[in-house]
């Protein structure tokens, strides 16, 4: 019995061998069992960690967002202009007056002029009257006439350099101020001459003629007896290639008539000083289109960079005041000037790289 309970619990303690078929086939069966349990699990382990990652994953995509290189350019960009501005400039004050004053001021047929601004910031010196050239080298039809002190230096001095060269003292500055009055007079002299179309294309209503500003002049020519038309042509062509040396641009050109509005003007001179004469005149723009640039210009985006015919460094931006007043930024160091635009906005030009 012993050895009989001995031979049936023997196979019992092999469990997982091979001795018997129906032990056999239980063991298959556990054990297959524990496989797919085993399995399942894995399964399950897998799609669970595949769900953790996914979420880790997202989760990274929220918290550290993928910057490209030229995002992070600009960042930076913006980061440098930033610390430039708190580390060079610092703000004044200025006045909407101001934004109205000044060498580049625009007065054209949209663009009035104001003859009761006031500027605080924006130089704006009295108008003196012009003498006779110290050395005849040219003619003034009128010594009642105005000018802004810095544009008579310079017509005075590009007189006489012309006269130099051309050996010919027949210029004479015909025209400066005009009054709101004066150019009342002149439309309807105008008007009276050639028509109202005709007229009103060559004289502008009173209050938009540059002419109010004391930086403007017409030249003609005069021989000591009679006058002739100045049409900038022959020896006077040197006035027009030399002119913005001197801080005068040749105001209505040929090319730019379907912008300014009025016919080519040779004679007709305006001072917007040498750094903005040189530019506009090798970028050939019009003070209409020069004026457009410059507002696309500020202080915290692009800054307008060049470099004149004598090696001087510029960067000219421009900010907008409103009606209330405002600030600009300006160099903490270096010089600058300031002119207003006539459209609302002042003009900043800084001598070096700023
Ligand atoms: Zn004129």
């Amino acid at each position: 019995m012993n050895n009989n309970r001995n031979n049936r619990s023997a196979p019992a303690k092999r469990q997982g061998g091979t001795s018997s078929n129906n032990t056999g086939i239980n063991i298959s069966y556990n054990t297959v069992c524990l496989v797919l349990c085993l399995a399942f699990a894995l399964v399950n382990l897998r799609v669970f960690s595949l769900i953790i990652t996914s979420n880790d994953t997202l989760k990274a995509k929220i918290a550290v967002p993928v910057i490209s290189e030229e995002e992070q350019r600009k960042i930076d960009e913006q980061e440098r202009i930033k610390k430039d501005i708190e580390e060079n400039f610092i703000t004044i004050p200025v006045s909407f007056d101001d934004t109205r004053r000044g060498n580049l001021i625009l007065v054209n047929d949209t663009h009035e002029y104001s003859f009761d601004a006031i500027s605080t910031v924006v130089a704006d010196e009295q108008a003196i009257t012009i003498p006779d050239s110290s050395d005849a080298s040219y003619w003034v039809k009128s010594n009642y006439d105005l000018l802004k002190p810095n544009v008579l230096e310079n017509i005075d001095r590009l007189l006489c350099d012309f006269a130099i060269e051309n050996n010919n003292t027949d210029v004479m500055i015909l025209d400066t101020f005009r009054s709101y009055e004066d150019q009342q007079r002149v439309l309807a002299n105008k008007i009276e001459q050639l028509g109202e179309q005709q007229g009103r294309k060559i004289a502008t209503n009173p209050g938009f003629s540059e002419h109010h500003t004391c930086l403007a002049i017409d030249l003609t020519l005069f021989n000591g007896k009679e006058y002739g038309e100045y049409d900038g042509q022959g020896i006077y062509k040197w006035i027009t290639d030399n002119c913005k040396d001197y801080g005068f641009v040749i105001r209505y050109g040929s090319d730019k008539t379907d912008i300014t509005g009025i016919d080519y003007e040779p004679w007709h001179l305006r001072y917007v000083g040498n750094e903005h004469a040189y530019y506009m005149t090798q970028n050939n723009l019009c003070l209409e289109e020069y004026i457009t640039l410059l507002s696309q210009y500020t202080v915290d985006g692009q800054r307008l960079k060049f470099t004149d015919g004598d090696g001087n460094s510029y960067s000219v931006y421009s900010c907008v005041v409103g009606e209330e007043g405002g600030t600009v930024h300006v160099p903490r160091n270096g010089s600058y000037t300031l002119s207003g635009d006539n459209d609302g906005r002042i003009i900043v030009t800084c001598k070096t790289s700023y």
